[in-house]
This record gives C-alpha cells, structure tokens and sequence, in this order.
C-alpha cells in the first residue's frame, strides 16, 4: 500500500466511529470470545487448523491457531502469548482481564477521563498488586506442586488423567532440579507417542533419543545388534562416516583391475581405521551427527558396536551432559578424554518408533514418554506437560501462592477499593475500575460453573468482607470453599503477572490514536475486508484467513 493509500484508508477509518473506540472493542471482543473457556468448566472452542479439526479451552492454543485481523486485537494476544511464554499459564485469564480492563476503560472515557489518566490509574493499582500479594501468600507443602499443576490444567481432562499428568510434571520437575537445588529444563525431555492412552505415558531416569530415522540401518545389517549394553563407553561424532569415494575415485583412475583393486583396498584399510580407532577407546555406541554408510555399519556391528545415526543437535548437547562425552568433528580427532560413559544405553520399541534410551545414574536428566490417542492429542498434552513443568520453575524462583476460583481477585479487589480511597483525583476511578475488572474473573468461573453469577459475586464479596480471604469458588462442587484446603492454589508470581500483562496490553490499546495500514498489514493481504460479519461470540470459528467470522475493528 502507498503512502497516499494509507492516508485514505486512516481517513476512511475517522469518518466511522473513533478508532480509539474500535481499539477498545477489538481487545474486549477477545476476551469475550474466551470468558466461556476460563476455568475448569470451561467450555472447548472448535477451530480448524489446516484442515484439521481441534478442540481446546486453552487460551494460548486458541489464540495461536487465529487469524487476527484487528491491530489492536494482535496487542492483546501478543499479551497471552507472552503470558504462556513466560510462565507456562495464566493466558486466558490475561485476556479476560485486559478485555475488562479495556470495557472499564470505555466507560471511563465517556464520562470525560482522559486516556493518560486511565492509563495512570491503572497502573497505580498494578503496583498496589504487587505490594499486597506476597502478603496474601501462604507456604505451601509437598502437595502443593501438585495441587498448583492440576489447578493449571484443570478442565483440560477428566480428573484421573488430570491427576495423572500433574504426578508426572511433578516427578520430571523434581527430577530435573540440580544438587543446587537449581531447575535445569534442558534436562527434560519429552517424546510424543500418538497411540495408547494417555496413563501409559512414563518417566524414564535418561535420556531418550527418537532413533527413527536411523532403526531401519540396525535391522538391514546383518550381524546382530545388542539391544542393550551395559557401563557403555559412547563416542559422539560430528561428521558423516563414510570412505569419500569422490576422492578415492579420483586418485586412481580405474582403469585397470590393479587401479581398481587397489581403490578397494584403499577404501577397506578407511573402513579398518574407523572401526580400530572405536575399538582402541573401547567404545561400545556410536552416535554420529550426519549418516553412516552401509558397509560401515556392516562392519561396526560385527565388531559389536551399536552406532545410531542422523542424531540431532539438540541430542547431542543432551548426549554430552548426561555421558559427558565430546562431540568431535572427525573420528581420527577422537582421544580418550572426548569418549563419556553411561550406565546402560538400551533399544525400546513403543508405539510403532524406535528409541533409545541413555541411562547415567550421575545425569539428571529425565524423558518423558508421552502417550496419546492421536498425533494432535500428543502435541496438545505435550504442550500442557512443558507448560506445567515451567509453571514450577515459577514456584522455584518465587514461592508463595495464593487461592484461587477467583478468592485472590476478589480479595485484591476489596483492597484496591479501599486504596482507591487514598488515591487523590480522577484517577482513583481508575483503580476502582480496575477492582471491578479483577472481579469479572470470579464471575466468569461462576457462570462456567453454572452458578448464578451476581449472588456468587455477592457472597464472596460479603465472606471476604467477614476475614474469609481464601474463599473461592470450587468450579467442580459448584460451591463456595476455602480454595487453599481445597487444593485450588497458583502461584502468586503468576498472578501478579496476569494483572501485569493485562494492565499493560490494555495500556498499549488506549494509548493508540489511530492505525495507519503499511504495506503487510490485513488489509494489504486483501483478506481485510469490510464487511465481516460481527458474530464474534459463537463457539465455533475458522481458523483461515480467508473469511473468518468474527473478524473486527475494521
Ligand atoms: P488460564 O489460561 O488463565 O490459566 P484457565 O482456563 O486455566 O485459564 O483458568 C484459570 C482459572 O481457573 C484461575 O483463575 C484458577 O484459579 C481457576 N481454577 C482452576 N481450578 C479451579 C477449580 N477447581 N475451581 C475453581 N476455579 C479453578
Ligand atoms: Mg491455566
């Protein structure tokens, strides 16, 4: 688009309604897309990505998979993407936040506030919140890892395999921590299985590598392969193993049976070098970067070395910390010191693939194999699984949590309005509005639980009132309860960072006056037109560009 364009499409947009006022309805239109998918009633959203059909009450998942047309929409769940990044949780709850923040906002304007003034006001409460949560966090105990990883993922499954999957973060995030205490996620591994259920998935003690792509070089060779070795000497090389026949062709010139038997010669006394170089460091297995030619193999294996190929990069960074092996870049560069050892390097078939899996007791690291019904469901759990195992990290760096089923925004809520009291001017309305945009988040756990959602808000508000800080609502009993007894608890980092991304990506929205269209934006892709229909509500909704439903802002 030209800059003359451009100009026309801005002053296309001024003779509408104001584009702060579309700003602000583009960011409330997301978080009303996914107030019904928020806690553990919360409902699945059905999107077809590539065709694909998927369902999922995940706010970063839903996100991901859209095709956001509205500038100030892409701030909003840049936000949540942000939120999931950083924390592994909380993006749902950023979204619905902002969206209240930014409705809050609206009405702010309209009686006269200015945008800084809200913007200030905003984030006066955003420090107030962060001054008061630790205040509101209590320790938690050996349970509560557990409790805060299925109040994460809570509503994704039914209870058993919740319970299942928040065990098995636990156990990997334990295992993963250093004698330091430190957390050191690179020791995790996680390998998707489609095929099983999800219950069948395990935690090894090791590092598993994902031997596909070489298994079918260990059952073409001809001498047997052991399927395991035990106190296994691994070597790691970085380079294609092969005898460079570019080379060797070149040096003799074939012509004559002499020529060519002495090329073969050549090439044998290559083959013997490799194999004798291994067998004069004793190594057992072989893991080499790029490809190993077949008479190699052939000859690897009858000298009873297991060798694995096309091992990636990331492998063998794990492969050097739990063996404590050197990557060399050619075999002769091989000495004793570049050759780690493992208790046990083992063969497993699981699911149709083929793995192998590298025990050393003096590792830390772990594999989780993850098992699913289908190759989406295994992404889908793999994500929660990664997701969970940083929520703990969180917990690692900063303990303390807090309730929640909305106790904490309700809590923080009373506290605001009575600070707003001591705040001076127009911007006390601000950290009002701000109390009021906490509570929607009660109210929406509410309703997805089938609540009435003004007299839940009502009595917690009154149970709080009366010293009753950690009452929330259980979404699963459909009642009102101590939410830290009940084990309903999140870390209180996490929470300050919702209410601090959600403050921010609201800020952002209300600071913009006006979107003027560049060259690569929606409209410059010519999929941005005008005309969308505004059902943005329903519960169903394509995921491609070309006519997505409940497009706004334009
Ligand atoms: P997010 O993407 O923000 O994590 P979720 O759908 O996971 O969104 O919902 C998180 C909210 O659900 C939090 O406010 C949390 O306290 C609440 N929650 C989790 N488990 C329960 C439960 N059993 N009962 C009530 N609320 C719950
Ligand atoms: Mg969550």
């Amino acid at each position: 688009m030209n800059g003359t364009d451009a100009i026309a499409n801005v002053t296309r947009r001024a003779e509408g309604p104001a584009v702060s006022e579309l700003n602000v309805a583009a960011g409330t239109a997301l978080a009303d897309l996914l107030r019904s998918t928020l806690g553990p009633n919360g409902r699945d959203k059905m999107m077809v990505d590539d065709g694909t059909v998927v369902l999922t009450n995940d706010g970063a998942s839903i996100v991901d998979r859209m095709e956001i047309a509205s500038p100030a929409a892409k701030l909003v769940a840049d936000v949540a993407r942000a939120q999931s990044g950083e924390l592994g949780d909380g993006s749902t709850s950023a979204i619905v936040l902002a969206g209240a923040l930014l409705e809050e906002a609206e009405s702010l304007l309209e009686d006269g506030l200015h945008p800084t003034t809200v913007v200030g006001g905003y984030h006066e409460a955003a420090r107030r919140i962060h001054g008061t949560l630790d205040g509101m966090a209590v320790d938690g105990d050996d349970g509560s890892l557990r409790d805060v990883v299925s109040t994460a993922i809570t509503g994704r499954w039914d209870d058993e395999r919740t319970a299942f999957l928040a065990d098995l973060a636990v156990r990997a995030y334990r295992a993963a921590r250093g004698p330091d205490g430190d957390v050191h996620l690179e020791n995790v591994t996680i390998h998707g299985v489609a095929g099983g259920e999800t219950t069948d998935s395990e935690l090894l003690d090791g590092l598993v590598i994902d031997t596909d792509a070489s298994s079918t070089s260990l059952s073409d060779v001809p001498a047997p392969v052991p399927r395991r070795v035990r106190d296994a000497r691994v070597a790691v090389v970085d380079d294609q193993l092969t005898v460079q026949s570019p080379e060797s062709v070149s040096r003799y010139s074939l012509e004559s049976a002499d020529d060519l038997r002495r090329a073969r010669d050549h090439e044998e006394a290559e083959y013997r070098r490799y194999v004798e170089t291994l067998a004069a460091h004793d190594v057992d297995v072989l893991f080499c970067q790029k490809s190993v030619d077949d008479r190699l193999r052939t000859q690897l294996a009858r000298a009873g070395i297991l060798v694995f190929e096309r091992t990636r990069q990331d492998e063998v960074h794990k492969l050097e910390r739990a063996t404590g092996a050197r990557a060399v870049m050619r075999l002769d560069a091989l000495d004793r010191s570049a050759v780690g050892r493992a208790d046990g390097v083992e063969r497993v078939e699981l699911g149709g693939g083929s793995f192998v899996v590298v025990r050393e007791a003096s590792s830390e690291q772990v594999s989780v194999l993850l098992r699913a019904g289908t190759p989406h469901v295994v992404d889908e759990t793999e994500r929660i699984l990664t997701d969970a195992i940083a929520l703990l990290e969180t917990l690692a760096v900063r303990p303390g949590l807090v309730p929640g089923g909305g106790a904490t925004e309700v809590a923080l809520a009373r506290d605001l309005r009575e600070h707003g009291r001591g705040v001076a001017g127009r911007e006390s309305l601000a950290v009002d509005a701000v109390a009021d945009a906490l509570e929607t988040i009660p109210v929406a756990l509410a309703r997805n639980a089938g609540l009435d959602p003004v007299d839940t808000l009502l009595e917690l508000r009154r149970r709080h009132a009366a010293g009753d800080v950690r009452v929330g609502i259980d979404g699963d009993a459909g009642e009102l309860v101590d939410a830290v007894d009940r084990g309903v608890v999140e870390p209180a980092h996490l929470k300050e960072r919702v209410v601090a991304n959600a403050t921010d990506a609201a800020s952002l929205v209300l600071r913009i006056d006006g979107i003027i269209e560049t060259a690569g934006s929606a409209d410059a892709d010519g999929h941005g037109g005008h005309d969308h229909d505004h059902d943005h509500g329903g519960a169903a909704f394509r995921s491609d560009p070309g006519g997505y439903p409940w497009a706004i802002g334009h």
